[in-house]
C-alpha cells in the first residue's frame, strides 16, 4: 500500500513493524502451549487467532469463506482458493485490524504475542520440488567443476530443477542431526561412511501453490501466477560430500532429503504484488525462451524484488552472547527464471500441482563477494575458510552452528515488509 493510503493499526506494535506492519498479514498455524494448531495471521509482535475471530463474527461472503479455510489446522483449502477470494480477505482484514475499526473491543482477547506461541509448517506438503534458477549460484558452482564451462547447455533453456522429500520439511526453530553417510575422501578409490564433514546451507526462497491443475492439463505461462499462493524463506541444507560422490548420474538424493528449514509466515501474493519487478533482461547472446515460457506480461511483472540476508550464530558466539553475524545479503532479482515460468514449466508434461505443493527457487547467489548463499562458494569449496568477526573460521557449518535467514521487500512509497527469521541449528550426528 502507498504510503499516501497508509493505515495505522490497533494491534501494538504493528506501525512500524519491520516484518509484520498492516500492509503485510502473512498467514501461519500457530498454536498456544496446551492448545491445537490453527491458522492465523501476523501483526506486530502478535498474532490474531482466526478460530476466535470467526467466532466474534466479524467476516461475512467472501472473506468469510476465506478465514473459514485459513482457520483450519494447514492452509491448503486456503490456498485452494483463488486470488479474488484472498483479496476479499485481505481488504476485510484491514478493516478489522486498523484504527478505528469497530470488532477491536471483541477481538482484543484473539490476539496473543508470538512469543508465547509454537508454530507448525503451514501445509502439509504433498510435493516439494527444489529448482536451480539461482544463476550466479549456477555459475559459482559451475566454476569449480568446470572453470572453463560453468553452465551445462540446458540452462538457459530449462529451468532445471530435481524432486525434493517432503517428510523432511521442517517449521523454523526445529534443530536437526548432521547427516551420515557416504563419501569419497580425496585421493581415495574406495568411499568411507560417517558424519557429513562439508555440511552446508543453501540460501532460497520457498513457493506455495495456490489452486492446483489437473494431471494432463498444464497451466500455461500466462496463467502461472493466479497459482503462487505466497512465498516463504527455505533453506535447503545440503552435505556437501556426500552429493559430490552421490549426485551422478540420478542427481541429488540423501545430500540433500535429512532437513529442509521452512519461514512459518506466508507472505502472500497479495501483500508482495508492489515488490514485483521486470525480470531481469538477459545477457546478449543467450537464448530467448522457448514460446510456452515466454509471455510478455510475466516478462514485465513476474519477478520479486526481496532483500535477502544469511547470519551465522556459532556456538562460541552464542556462549560469549554475540549477536548473529551477517555472512552473505543478496536478492531474490538473482533468478534466472520467474516463478511462473518454474510453474509452467513443471505442468507442461502433465504433472499436477495441488495446494500447499512447495517449491524452492534454488540458491539465490549474487555475482559478487558478500552475496553467496552457500558456505561451497564462499569459501570456494572449502578452500578459502571464512574469518568471523570473533575470528573464528568456517569451511562448512560445525555442530552447535544455527543459520538465520531474514527477507525484506523495501520501495519508495511502500511501506516495508519482511518474512519472520528461518532459522535451525546444526546437533552431532547420530552414532552408528
Ligand atoms: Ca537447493
Amino acid at each position: 500500500m502507498s504510503t499516501d493510503n497508509l493505515k495505522r493499526s490497533w494491534v501494538p506494535t504493528a506501525d512500524g513493524h519491520p516484518d509484520f506492519p498492516l500492509e503485510n498479514l502473512p498467514l501461519g498455524i500457530f498454536n498456544e502451549p496446551g492448545g491445537s494448531p490453527r491458522g492465523s495471521v501476523a501483526i506486530g509482535n502478535y498474532l490474531l487467532d482466526l478460530t476466535a475471530t470467526l467466532e466474534a463474527g466479524v467476516f461475512e461472503g467472501l472473506a468469510l469463506e476465506a478465514a473459514q479455510a485459513a482457520s483450519e489446522n494447514t492452509l491448503n483449502n486456503f490456498f485452494a482458493l483463488g486470488s479474488p477470494v484472498r483479496q476479499a480477505f485481505r481488504s476485510a482484514l484491514l478493516d478489522v485490524l486498523s484504527e478505528g475499526s469497530r470488532f477491536k473491543d471483541v477481538l482484543v482477547d484473539a490476539i496473543h504475542l508470538q512469543a508465547n506461541c509454537q508454530m507448525s509448517l503451514p501445509a502439509r506438503v504433498g510435493n516439494y520440488t527444489d529448482f536451480y534458477v539461482g544463476i550466479h549460484h549456477a555459475t559459482n558452482v559451475g566454476k569449480l567443476f568446470r572453470p572453463d564451462n560453468p553452465l551445462l547447455p540446458n540452462y538457459k533453456y530449462v529451468p532445471i530443477g530435481y524432486h525434493g522429500r517432503a517428510s523432511t520439511l521442517n517449521i523454523s526453530g526445529t534443530d536437526f542431526k548432521r547427516p551420515n553417510g557416504q563419501t569419497l575422501p580425496g585421493n581415495a578409490s574406495e568411499p568411507i561412511f560417517g558424519p557429513c564433514q562439508r555440511l552446508d546451507y543453501e540460501l532460497e526462497i520457498g513457493i506455495w501453490v495456490g489452486r492446483g491443475n489437473i494431471q494432463g492439463e498444464a497451466i500455461s505461462i500466462s496463467e502461472a501466477h493466479e497459482h503462487i499462493a505466497g512465498l516463504c524463506l527455505l533453506n535447503d541444507w545440503s552435505a556437501r560430500d556426500v552429493q559430490t560422490w552421490e549426485y551422478q548420474p540420478l542427481g541429488p538424493f540423501l545430500s540433500k532429503s535429512f532437513a529442509t528449514t521452512l519461514s512459518p509466515w506466508v507472505v502472500t501474493a497479495e501483500a508482495l504484488q508492489p515488490f514485483r519487478c521486470a525480470q531481469a533482461s538477459r545477457d546478449e547472446g543467450d537464448p530467448q525462451p522457448l514460446a510456452y515460457l515466454l509471455d510478455q506480461h510475466d516478462q514485465n511483472n513476474g519477478g520479486f524484488d526481496i532483500e535477502l540476508e544469511v547470519l551465522l550464530l556459532t556456538a562460541q558466539m552464542r556462549d560469549t552472547g554475540l549477536q548473529p553475524e551477517r555472512i552473505a545479503l543478496s536478492n531474490t532479482t538473482h533468478m534466472y527464471w520467474t516463478v511462473a515460468q518454474m510453474i509452467t514449466h513443471h505442468t507442461v508434461n502433465g504433472c499436477n500441482l495441488n495446494p500447499g505443493d512447495l517449491l524452492g527457487s534454488g540458491t539465490l547467489s549474487g555475482p559478487k563477494n558478500g552475496q553467496y548463499g552457500s558456505m561451497l562458494e564462499i569459501t570456494k569449496g572449502g578452500s578459502e575458510p571464512l574469518l568471523l568477526k570473533n575470528l573464528e573460521q568456517r569451511s562448512f557449518l560445525l555442530d552447535g552452528d544455527e543459520v538465520i535467514f531474514r527477507a525484506r521487500c523495501k520501495r519508495p512509497g511502500f511501506t516495508s515488509i519482511g518474512f519472520g527469521e528461518c532459522r535451525a541449528k546444526v546437533l552431532a550426528a547420530q552414532v552408528i
